[in-house]
């Protein structure tokens, strides 16, 4: 994992949404150079405080805008791992940047980044390495503060549960079933079925309509194991259901089986949702 240092010429390469990240990064990190060190004063003041504060969301902000995948994730992802262990113990700070993390990885899907000119990318095959190592210690890091503040977690309010699981869903197991999940407007809760054998689109499905409850097969419930992360359904159930999500009910329609009305194709819900991500 390569930390690229903050006069590099990438940072005008890899972009996010409002370009160059460098300044926030730096801000971000603790590492502002304009402020003389023995003036710095032992706690942050009010003003400097919402100058962290504004940096911090400028971060996200780049990285997340209109749910969209930005090439200044490949540089930053590594700080992102530097930021965590400075906050190590600060569990509202941590909550913070995993849920945001697993929003941005939820956008690194072909989806988004098929578009990507590589050969435009100046070092761009020692960055995605960096970008990679950076997102496995992510991965180890998100299932630690999961184990170490699970009570903490649990006692946020439901729609930031909800959030936080679908970024878990993305670090850790399917980031285009976390992807599907974000973009789905739970209020009005509607469905898009896209079949990718026969053309089939219907974007008017809701589970609170019986016919078309009617017509999936739920997956039955499982238990997580505690180990085995590669399976999603046991994984996502479990982890909403300890949670008390009220979404947790969704799960078993999501990963339930459901038939094309057209040409009687069967898959899960979820992934007749993600064919939409292979137009
Ligand atoms: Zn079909």
């Amino acid at each position: 994992m390569i930390l690229i240092p903050y006069d590099s010429k990438l940072w005008t390469i890899y972009k996010g949404a409002y370009g160059n990240m460098c300044e926030d990064v730096k801000i971000v990190m603790g590492d502002v150079v304009n402020i003389p060190s023995q003036s710095k004063p032992d706690r942050l003041d009010m003003e400097e405080s919402d100058d962290y504060e504004i940096a911090y969301e400028n971060l996200w902000a780049n990285l997340l805008h209109q749910a969209d995948f930005y090439e200044a994730a490949y540089i930053v992802m590594p700080y992102i791992v530097k930021l965590l262990e400075k906050n190590e113990g600060d569990f509202d700070r941590l909550f913070s940047i995993i849920s945001n993390v697993g929003l941005c990885l939820a956008t690194d899907i072909p989806y988004y980044t098929r578009r990507i000119d590589k050969s435009a990318l100046d070092s761009y095959d020692s960055v995605f390495k960096s970008y990679e190592n950076a997102i496995s210690i992510i991965r180890e890091k998100t299932k630690d503060f999961i184990n170490n503040y699970f009570d903490e977690i649990k006692a946020k309010d439901s729609d930031e549960k909800w959030m936080f699981s679908l970024s878990a869903m993305a670090i850790l197991l399917d980031r285009e079933t976390a992807y599907e999940l974000y973009m789905t407007d739970w209020e009005e809760g509607c469905i898009r079925i896209k079949c990718d054998k026969c053309g089939y689109d219907d974007e008017n499905n809701y589970f609170d309509d019986e016919s078309f409850l009617k017509s999936i097969t739920p997956a039955p419930l499982v238990q997580w194991d505690g180990i085995n992360y590669d399976n999603t359904y046991a994984w996502f159930g479990s982890f909403l259901r300890d949670l008390e999500v009220e979404e947790a009910d969704l799960v078993p329609c999501l990963y339930g089986i459901y038939t094309c009305p057209e040409c009687g194709e069967k898959k899960m819900i979820i992934d007749f949702m993600k064919s939409e991500l292979s137009d």
